[in-house]
């Protein structure tokens, strides 16, 4: 029969890291908590009769978060036939709490004392013998990230399974707690198994509800087990859930004393850096700065470099050419070559061109989180979360959507709080997502130069809009919620693995390419049909003026005036963005025949968009496609984290309404400052940010007290 090993430890003590060392498997390796969210299986190496089961990382088994909950519902229901705790050495205490319930689980229990190389590094030591004895089960010291002292713990696994042995030691708390324990195992002897007595009982006086249910007391017993809590509480003068996790840091902390020596107090190279990239001076403008830099070389230096070559050579020239003298020797249709050269190539190829872009963006990115400064950055925004009265938990996905919203929406599961889980799912598409890029970069390209500067402020302007909303919608009672407390481990600073990295960038890149080839393929042939034929389904002209979807546009315009892009081209790319926002880029290219040099500050491109918005027109289009309601994958899985029809659609129209309220006010105020423009809208736009200010400060009537001082004077 197979034999399943559970994977448990702290969130980033590097079970992914061991899981792939485990199973050979291939996996994403990632430094934020919260990847791990769903259950992964995969068998031993070279053994498939052992399982190994990867549990979500938790803290402890105290049900506060979803993963403690599916841990804990897993290892008592399957029971398996060993656990593995992946323990980070260089945080020993905080990590063995944790070991401590497992060891309670009466399962058969193995350490693997994960992170060695750190522990090294800092020159401390750890005496794994005594750690051994002292915890009753076997400890194997290992490195996940370099791989050694795995072949050593698969022997101790494969061998702990055969010998069948013994559960490991249980910590003993104080004489009078384990007093009342002993009352309480009185009690439960009859509902539950030998081995989860201890457990259960230590579970049970502590008042868990789920314990409690799952054991079916009668009332009689449920009273007398709060008579003993009550007892014991007023005996230790403290309350019952500190009573016992006191008692246990107390022991872990004599337990440390005792195996583990601390070495010569010098700083490691990663709180030195750590002193400068999370000081409260310094993290923010550090942060911007890693991001400019970022896009600089992604959008504006290196990958532009690759993208035009591809655009003018590759799509302007190469495809078009061949495409043409290959259906030209075949005397086909010229619609069709229409469809082919004007719809396919100058639409997917207009989208495709931002692939080096793109690439050169997932590789830093991909460097940024292997290196360990993403982890950094959430908590440098955590702290300015937490002062507009949002968690910082939040942040996780934010960080996740810049890739794409539909993971950064479903991260979102990870956060207990279930009112900062709606309003972080409302808002994570704030975020600029892969596809969003090369609509950035289109219109920066065209109007500004080709800057940095433009993609930067959409990164900083989606964290602006997901704290206005957080401020404003956190005033209202059904979203209402003090922001939980955020604890994240910091994972030491290393080189970036180039393997690790590259696979990353390159799956990310075929993800983008595929979509090109299929929902932005047919976006492209539905585009150029309804451009360049009319109702009666004659072919128009070549500006297509009165094409079906210029008649489409047109009937929007009077929404999009006051935005300052009333234009039939600009409006259709905005909706057939909503099936997917590379569609923007994809439908301008086919609409305006943009086939090549899309990125470049060509004076044509400059022309052909001049004719249709100025600058501040252009920059208010942008504000509007990248606030707005997300695409219909993102809408769907928004739907499905909610659970409901109308809170999704309150978040469509919370979105829809304040990508419409910016994109108004920067649009008419710009025209206003800049060029002297004062008029109707002028005077709404400053109505709405009138009203925008007020949400703003309104006073949160549902918040405690201190809370409303924070948010106040924040
Ligand atoms: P999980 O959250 O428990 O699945 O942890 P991961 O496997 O994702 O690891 C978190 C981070 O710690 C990653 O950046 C790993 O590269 C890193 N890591 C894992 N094991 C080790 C190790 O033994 N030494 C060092 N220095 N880093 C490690
Ligand atoms: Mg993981």
């Amino acid at each position: 029969m197979k034999k399943v090993v559970a994977l448990a430890g702290n969130p980033n003590s590097g079970k992914t890291t061991l899981f792939n060392h485990l199973t050979g498997g291939n996996q994403r390796v990632g430094n934020w908590p919260g990847v791990t969210v769903d259950k992964k299986e995969g068998t031993l190496r070279r053994n498939p009769e052992i399982k190994i089961q990867d549990l979500p990382g938790i803290y402890s088994l105290s049900p506060y978060s979803p993963e403690e909950v599916v841990s804990r519902n897993y290892l008592i229901e399957e029971r398996p036939d060993l656990i593995v705790d992946v323990v980070d050495g260089s945080n020993l205490v905080r990590n063995l709490y944790l070991a401590t319930q497992l060891a309670e689980l009466r399962v058969p229990l193995v350490i693997a004392l994960n992170m060695m190389d750190v522990v090294e590094k800092t020159g401390a030591k750890i005496d794994v013998r005594e750690l051994s004895e002292r915890l009753g089960c076997a400890v194997v010291p290992i490195s996940a990230a370099r791989g050694t002292g795995i072949d050593e713990l698969i022997a101790v696994i494969q061998s702990t399974l055969e010998a069948a042995p013994a559960a490991p030691g249980v910590l003993t708390f104080s004489p009078q707690t384990e007093a009342a324990l002993a009352q309480v195992m009185g009690i439960l002897a009859t509902h539950t198994s030998a081995d989860l007595l201890r457990y259960s009982s230590i579970q049970a006086l502590q008042a868990d509800e789920l314990t409690l249910a799952r054991l079916q007391l009668s009332a009689n017993e449920l009273a007398m087990i709060k008579g003993i809590r009550t007892e014991l509480e007023q005996d230790l003068d403290d309350e019952i859930d500190s009573i016992i996790t006191q008692e246990r840091y107390e022991a872990l902390g004599r337990l440390a004393d005792a195996v583990q020596t601390i070495g010569p107090a010098k700083l490691s190279p990663t709180d030195r850096i750590d002193r400068i990239v999370t000081s409260r001076l310094l993290g923010l403008p550090i942060f911007i700065l890693v991001m400019f830099l970022v896009y600089f070389v992604s959008i504006q230096t290196i990958g532009t470099m690759a993208t035009d070559w591809v655009n003018e050579v590759v799509f302007g020239d190469v495809v078009p050419g061949a495409v043409e003298s290959f259906m030209t020797a075949r005397d086909v249709a010229p619609w069709l070559l229409g469809l082919v050269n004007d719809g396919i190539v100058a639409g997917v190829g207009a989208v495709l061109g931002f692939l080096p872009q793109m690439f050169v963006l997932f590789l830093c990115l991909a460097i940024l989180e292997d290196s360990g400064y993403m982890a950094r950055v959430a908590f440098v925004m955590d702290r300015i979360f937490r002062r507009f009265g949002l968690s910082g938990k939040s942040f996780i996905p934010l960080m996740i959507s810049t890739g794409c919203s539909v993971p950064g929406i479903q991260a979102s599961r990870t956060m207990e709080n279930e009112r900062d889980r709606r309003l972080t799912i409302m808002t994570a598409s704030f975020m600029p997502c892969s596809a969003k890029l090369p609509v950035i970069a289109l219109i920066a390209g065209a109007f500004f130069g080709g800057s940095a500067w433009v993609t930067t402020s959409f990164y900083f302007i989606g964290i602006a809009a997901v704290i206005v909303s957080g401020v404003i919608l956190k005033k209202f009672k059904r979203l209402a919620a003090e922001p939980a407390p955020f604890v994240m481990e910091m994972p030491s600073y290393h080189a970036p693995r180039a393997l690790t990295t590259l696979k990353y960038a390159l799956s990310k890149s075929w993800a983008f390419i595929k979509r090109a080839g299929t929902i932005i393929l047919l976006s492209a042939i539905v585009i150029w049909f309804l451009s360049n034929f009319d109702w009666s389904l004659r072919m128009v002209e070549e500006s297509g003026a009165d094409s079906i979807l210029a008649s489409l546009g047109n009937a929007l315009a009077w929404l999009f005036y006051p935005l300052g892009f009333n234009n039939w081209q600009s409006i259709v790319a905005t909706i057939t963005g909503f099936i997917a926002k590379e569609n923007v880029v994809n439908t301008l290219g086919i609409v305006m025949n943009l086939g090549s040099g899309l990125t470049e500050e060509s004076p044509e491109l400059l022309q052909a968009f001049g004719a249709l918005l100025n600058t501040h027109g252009a920059y208010s289009f942008l504000l509007f496609n990248m606030l707005c309601m997300p695409c219909f994958a993102a809408v769907g899985a928004i739907k499905t984290e909610m659970a409901s029809t109308k809170w999704t659609l309150a978040a469509v129209a919370w979105q829809m309404g304040l990508a419409y309220a910016v994109s108004l006010i920067y649009y008419n105020l710009a025209q206003w400052f800049v060029n002297g423009i004062f008029g109707l809208w002028t005077v709404a736009a400053i109505a709405v940010l009138i009203l925008l200010v007020a949400l703003l400060l309104r006073p949160n009537r549902y918040l405690a007290l201190g809370q409303k001082k924070e948010l106040v004077s924040a």
